[in-house]
C-alpha cells in the first residue's frame, strides 16, 4: 500500500500557522513512507472562497517548503483537486445514498428549523435537526424533489448506541449517537458539505491516513458512517492536538498573530518555522529541539507525538529563529536577507513610494524603515490625540482590523475604500482618521503614500501593526477594555456587517 495523506484547506481567508502544522505532520508522515502527500482546496462554501486566498495558500505552504505531490496547480492522476469542480460527483453520490436510503430528502423550511430551535432551546433540549422528514415516504419524497421542490440531503443517523473511532493517537473515542445530527450533506444550492465532499474526496483520492486538527473529532461519527453507507474503507484517522495561545485557549487572531504571510513578512526563516511547529506535537528522539525536515521524515512515528495542549507562543519562536540566524554563515546570511525583502523587486517599489519625498539619498532608509519591521516604535498618547476624543481611536483601529479581514482583495483601491467606509460610518473627516492610522502603522504622523504601503506590507503585517497599537493603547489605558470591546462588536455586525456590509 502507498500511503497517501493531504491538506484539504478552505481558501476563505489568509493562510494560516495551523495549517501549515498539520501540512508538516502530513508530509513528513508520507515522505516517511515513501508515498504522496496532496492539497486539496475545499471550496464549497462557495460565498467565502476567493481565489486569493486559494493563491496565499499556494505561496505560503511553498515558502515554508511544505510542496505537494499533487493538486490544483500541480495536477495528478485523481484530479480535479478542487472541490467546486467536482460537483457532479458529489451528486451522483448523494444520489446513491438517498436510493440506499442512508440519506433522506428534506423539506423543512427555514421558518421551520428556526422554530424547532426556538422550541428546544426553551425547553432546554439538545440543538439539532428533529428528523421531521426522516420518515418520508421514499416514493413520495422522490416525487417532491422530480416536482422542484426545495430541499436539501440529509445523513440518516442512528439515535441510539455508541460510535467507535479508532484514533491513531487516541486510542478509542467513543461518542454517543444521540448526540450527532441528520447532517446535510448536499445544500438546496446543489453544493456538498463538507462532510460528504470530505468523504468522496479521500475515498476517490485514496487517502490512506487523514491526519487532522481534532476540532474534527466530531465530525469523525459522521464520516465513519459515510464510509460504511458507501461500503468503502475508511482511512486511518489520526487527530493532532490544536495549538493554543499562551493563556492555553484555543490559538486565535485576537492574541496571537496566526497569518503564515506575517511570519515571512516579519523576517522568521521557514527552517525555524517548521522546527517550532514540529516541536508543538514531535520529538524525533528524547528531548531533542533542534531538528529539521529531514530529521522529522527519517525519524516519523506515530508513537512519538504528544497530545498535550502545544503553546504556540512567538516570543519562543523568535528565540530559535535567532538560533537559525546565527547558525547561518555571513555570506548565507546576506542572501537570506535579500530574499527576504532586500531584492530588486520589492526595492523598487520601495523606491517608487519615497521618490517625492526624497531631498538626500540618505532620507531613503529612516524613510523606509518601517516598511521593514514586525513593530515600530509607537506614542499611544499620540495615536489617541489623533482620535481628537480619547477613546476613539482605539475603536477606529478596531473597525479597521474587522474590516480588514474581511476584504476580499488587498489592493490599494479597496484598502482606501475600506478606510472611506469606516470614516464616514463614524462620521469622521477622512484626513484625521487616517492621521491615527499613519501613526499606528508607521510611528510617524507623516510617512510613504498610506495605501501603497499597506500593499506592501500585506494584510497581515497590516493587521499586525494594528495588534501592537491596540496593544500600546491598552497599556497607556486608553485602549478598549474586554467590556468595550463587546460593545463594540455588537455595534460592528449591526452597522457593518448586517447592513449593507460587503457580505451583502
Ligand atoms: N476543509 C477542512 C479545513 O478547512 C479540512 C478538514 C479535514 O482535514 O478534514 O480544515
Amino acid at each position: 500500500m502507498t500511503v497517501r495523506t493531504r491538506i484539504a484547506p478552505s481558501p476563505t481567508g489568509a493562510p494560516h500557522i495551523g495549517t501549515a502544522y498539520i501540512a508538516l505532520f502530513n508530509r513528513a508522515f508520507a515522505k516517511h513512507h515513501g508515498g504522496q502527500f496532496i492539497l486539496r482546496i475545499e471550496d464549497t462554501d462557495q460565498v467565502r472562497s476567493t481565489s486569493e486566498s486559494e493563491t496565499a495558500i499556494f505561496d505560503a505552504l511553498r515558502w515554508l517548503g511544505l510542496d505537494w505531490d499533487e493538486g490544483p496547480d500541480v495536477g495528478g492522476n485523481y484530479g480535479p483537486y478542487r472541490q467546486s469542480e467536482r460537483t457532479d460527483i458529489y451528486r451522483e453520490h448523494a444520489a446513491k445514498l438517498v436510493a440506499s436510503e442512508h440519506a433522506y430528502p428534506c423539506f423543512c423550511t427555514a421558518d421551520r428549523l428556526v422554530a424547532v430551535r426556538r422550541e428546544q432551546e426553551l425547553n432546554q433540549q439538545r440543538i439539532g435537526y428533529d428528523g421531521h422528514c426522516a420518515g418520508l415516504d421514499p416514493a413520495e419524497a422522490a416525487r417532491r424533489v422530480a416536482a422542484g421542490e426545495p430541499h436539501v440531503i440529509r445523513l440518516r443517523t442512528p439515535d441510539t448506541g455508541i460510535c467507535k473511532i479508532a484514533d491513531q493517537f487516541r486510542g478509542e473515542i467513543e461518542i454517543e449517537w444521540e448526540t450527532v445530527d441528520d447532517q446535510i450533506l448536499m445544500k438546496g444550492d446543489g453544493f456538498p458539505t463538507y462532510h460528504l465532499a470530505n468523504v468522496v474526496d479521500d475515498h476517490l483520492m485514496e487517502i490512506t491516513h487523514v491526519i487532522r486538527g481534532e476540532e474534527w473529532i466530531s465530525s469523525a461519527p459522521k464520516h465513519l458512517l459515510l464510509y460504511e453507507a458507501f461500503g468503502w474503507q475508511a482511512p486511518v484517522l489520526a487527530h493532532l492536538p490544536l495549538l493554543r495561545n499562551p493563556d492555553k485557549s484555543k490559538l486565535s487572531k485576537r492574541k496571537n498573530p496566526t497569518g503564515i504571510l506575517y511570519y515571512r513578512q516579519a523576517g522568521f526563516l521557514p527552517k525555524a518555522i517548521l522546527n517550532y511547529l514540529g516541536l508543538m506535537a514531535y520529538r524525533p528522539e528524547g528531548d531533542l529541539e533542534i531538528f529539521d525536515f529531514a530529521t522529522m521524515v527519517s525519524s516519523f512515528d506515530f508513537n512519538r507525538v504528544s497530545l498535550g495542549g502545544p503553546i504556540f507562543d512567538v516570543q519562543k519562536l523568535r528565540a530559535l529563529n535567532g538560533h537559525y540566524i546565527r547558525e547561518l554563515t555571513d555570506t548565507d546570511l546576506l542572501e537570506s536577507l535579500k530574499s527576504w525583502l532586500l531584492h530588486d523587486a520589492t526595492l523598487l517599489d520601495v523606491v517608487r513610494m519615497s521618490q517625492p519625498r526624497l531631498e538626500q539619498l540618505a532620507d531613503f532608509v529612516p524613510m523606509i524603515a518601517y516598511l521593514f519591521a514586525d513593530g515600530v516604535p509607537l506614542d499611544p498618547v499620540d495615536i489617541d490625540k489623533a482620535g481628537k476624543e480619547s477613546g476613539k481611536a482605539a475603536e477606529w483601529i478596531q473597525f479597521v482590523q474587522w474590516e480588514f479581514e474581511r476584504l476580499q482583495r488587498w489592493q490599494a483601491d479597496d484598502i482606501r475604500a475600506c478606510f472611506e467606509r469606516v470614516a464616514e460610518q463614524e462620521d469622521v473627516k477622512l484626513k484625521i482618521f487616517l492621521g491615527v492610522f499613519f501613526r499606528a502603522f508607521s510611528g510617524r504622523a507623516v510617512a510613504l503614500p498610506l495605501f501603497d504601503s499597506l500593499v506592501w506590507l500585506g494584510r497581515d503585517m497590516a493587521l499586525r501593526r494594528l495588534q501592537y497599537a491596540q496593544e500600546a493603547l491598552r497599556e497607556a489605558g486608553v485602549g478598549l477594555s474586554g467590556k468595550a470591546l463587546k460593545r463594540l462588536e455588537k455595534s460592528y455586525r449591526e452597522r457593518y456587517v448586517e447592513e449593507g456590509g460587503q457580505d451583502g
